[in-house]
């Protein structure tokens, strides 16, 4: 079972001086696509659903679709719960089997920051999932973000005291588009890595639609083994949805719908390889035994979750909308 520790793939990472794309999704059939392409690539990655698309995707549903997907892949996959919006919404992505969880307290003081974070910790600690924390406020494509950098000296008290796994960083990085060219403080990534070196916790890059490769690279360098995808992917598949309806005037609806929707899903994992090529993810062959050999935490449906064969005689393939569950 590829399922593997979020922080296990970013060891992983780290020791093979690359990063690890975690891609968010918006809809159940983009897990299965985004792990069938990182096949094709021979590339980790992580599958990730946004705290605030809870409304539209449950976390159970979710997790199932993308453990089945990540079971039949021979590539590693995580699951993880951006921008937990709640401590409850974090516990609520536990208990549903992600194997990692951020809480997102950043917009918090520094003290109730701590104090959250650490009891998301606790909470995700005691269920063998791992947890994310944020200090330093990102910027989206409508705030200002030279205020809320992250200070280098809070990020190492902010670790200790909460003892996060992974820890996202503001240095210059925004969600959504960037307005201009975006301007990464590499001085500053290198002083928190520095900062953070005693403690077992992982820096993550959110807003990487609009970073060049070259800056990628670079941040790659300074230790960030995870970047957030979401705006450009969506974007890319969005493009395909367009063209794809401005190539089909005669549309009537009924299968149609399922080609549009394999369109977008192209556009989807058009930008993942781009990534994973860009991150230097694609083509780890050598890490993947370790890791495929890799105890799965927060295994909550056990190894023995019947696949979609043995539920199913007649599945001929790997699609997920005719499996029962
Ligand atoms: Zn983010």
């Amino acid at each position: 079972m590829p399922l593997v520790k979020t922080t296990d793939m970013l060891a992983a990472c780290l020791k093979g001086k690359y990063a690890v794309g975690a891609f968010n999704i918006n809809g159940l059939d983009q897990p299965k696509a985004l792990i069938e392409a990182a096949e094709k690539i021979k590339s980790p990655l992580i599958v990730v659903e946004p705290g605030v698309i809870e409304k539209y995707v449950n976390f159970e549903d979710f997790a199932l679709v993308t453990r089945r997907a990540a079971r039949d892949a021979g590539v590693p996959v995580s699951i993880h719960l951006s921008h937990g919006l709640s401590l409850e919404q974090c516990e609520r992505a536990v208990l549903a089997g992600f194997t990692s969880v951020m809480y997102d307290g950043s917009k918090l003081s520094f003290e109730e920051n701590i104090e959250n974070t650490r009891k998301a910790v606790e909470f995700g600690h005691k269920h063998g999932c791992a947890v994310e924390g944020e200090l330093g406020a990102l910027g989206s494509s409508f705030v200002d973000i030279t205020e809320t950098m992250t200070d280098p000296e809070k990020a190492r008290e902010f670790v200790e005291r909460t003892g996060v796994d992974i820890l996202a960083v503001s240095i210059g990085n925004s969600h959504g588009f960037y307005k201009g060219t975006p301007h990464l403080d590499f001085e500053r990534l290198a002083e928190i890595r520095k900062a953070i070196e005693p403690y077992p916790c992982y820096l993550t890059l959110h807003g990487g639609s609009g970073i060049s490769e070259d800056h990628f690279k670079k941040a790659i360098a300074e230790g960030i083994v995870k970047v957030c995808i979401y705006t450009e992917m969506c974007s890319e598949g969005r493009a395909n949805a367009i063209r794809w309806y401005a190539e089909h005037p005669d549309y009537t609806g009924n299968y149609d719908t399922c080609d549009m929707t394999a369109e977008i899903l192209k556009g989807f994992v058009a930008y993942e390889t781009k990534c994973a090529e860009m991150f230097e993810s694609a083509g780890r062959d050598e890490v993947l035994p370790d890791l495929l050999n890799a105890v799965p935490v927060n295994d909550r449906l056990g190894p023995e979750y019947p696949s979609a064969a043995a539920l199913n005689p007649d599945f001929k393939g790997k699609g997920i909308y005719w499996d029962k569950f």
